[in-house]
C-alpha cells in the first residue's frame, strides 16, 4: 500500500531530505512550503519523482492556509503527519530577550503543530499508519538543560512538547499515535555547519524510527538513536 506522507517546511533542510527519500521510497509526499516560488530544489525534485510529490502553499502561522491545506485533505487518508517547520528565532543573552520575536517564535514551533494536528486529524485517523511526528529538539528538554541561555528556542520546544504529551492523551481513543521527535544536530541553516550528521543520514534515521512506531510509542520524546530524552 502507497504511505501518504504530509511534510511541513519541506523548502530546505531536514524537511526537503525527508520529502527525498520518502518519495524515493515510492511514497507519495505533500510537500508543504510557505514559498513554493523560493523552492527550487523542491520543485526540481517534484518534477522529477513522476508525481509522488505535490508541493502546497502553507506558512503553518496562517489559519486561512492551514484551513484550505485541510480542504485539500478531506475524504483523504494521511498516514504521517510531519510537523517539522521551525524557527530558532533571535539568540539574545539574558536581558535582552526579544519579546515580539519570541511570540512569533511561538507561534511557528508550538501553536502551528497543534493547529495542523487539529486540522488533519481525520485524515490522520482515516489512514493505516495513524502517525503524528512534531520535530522538537533536545534543547527543549528542561532536564537535559545544562548551559542556559537560548529562551527562546528552549522554550518554544519545551512547550511544543507539552503539547506532544497532550495531543497523545487525546488522540489515543482514535488509535493516533503522536511523538515529540529530536532529529539530531543536523548540518541544515539552522543546525550550522558544525552540526554532528547530515540531513541524509538524519533523514534515513527519522524514517527507520518512523517505521517502528506504534501505538505504545505515542507520547514519547525520542531521540535520533531512537532512544528516550529526559522531559
Ligand atoms: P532549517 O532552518 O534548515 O529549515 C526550516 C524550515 O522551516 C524551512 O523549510 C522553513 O521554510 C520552514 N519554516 C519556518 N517558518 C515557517 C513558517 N512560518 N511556515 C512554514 N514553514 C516555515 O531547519 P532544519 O531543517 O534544521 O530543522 C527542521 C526542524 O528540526 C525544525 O523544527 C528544527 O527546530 C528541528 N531541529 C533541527 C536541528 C538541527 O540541528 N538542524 C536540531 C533539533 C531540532 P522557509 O524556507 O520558507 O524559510
Amino acid at each position: 500500500m502507497t504511505e501518504t506522507v504530509l511534510i511541513t517546511g519541506a523548502s530546505r533542510g531536514i524537511g526537503l531530505e525527508l520529502t527525498r527519500q520518502f518519495a524515493q521510497a515510492g511514497a507519495r509526499v505533500i510537500a508543504a512550503c510557505r514559498h513554493p516560488e523560493r523552492a527550487p530544489e523542491l520543485n526540481r525534485l517534484a518534477a522529477d519523482t513522476q508525481g509522488r510529490v505535490s508541493v502546497q502553499p502553507l506558512d503553518v502561522t496562517q489559519p486561512a492556509q492551514v484551513a484550505a491545506l485541510a480542504a485539500v485533505m478531506q475524504g483523504l487518508a494521511l498516514d504521517i503527519l510531519i510537523n517539522n517547520a521551525g524557527a530558532f528565532g533571535p539568540v539574545a543573552p539574558f536581558g535582552e530577550t526579544d519579546e515580539a520575536a519570541w511570540i512569533e517564535t511561538f507561534r511557528i514551533n508550538t501553536v502551528a503543530p497543534l493547529k495542523l494536528m487539529e486540522a488533519l486529524a481525520d485524515s490522520v485517523a482515516a489512514s493505516e499508519r495513524r502517525l503524528m511526528v512534531n520535530m522538537t529538539s533536545k534543547m527543549g528538554s528542561i532536564a537535559d538543560n545544562r548551559s542556559g541561555g537560548l529562551y527562546i528556542y528552549r522554550s518554544t520546544k519545551a512547550a511544543l512538547n507539552a503539547v506532544v504529551a497532550s495531543a497523545a492523551h487525546d488522540l489515543r481513543p482514535r488509535g493516533i499515535t503522536v511523538v515529540a521527535q529530536h532529529p539530531g544536530w543536523v548540518r541544515t541553516d539552522m543546525g550550522g555547519p558544525n552540526g554532528e550528521i547530515s540531513v541524509q543520514e538524519s533523514a534515513t534515521a527519522l524514517r527507520g524510527i518512523f517505521a517502528r512506531l506504534g501505538p505504545d510509542d505515542s507520547g514519547r520524546f525520542i531521540d535520533i538513536d531512537g532512544g528516550d530524552i529526559p522531559w
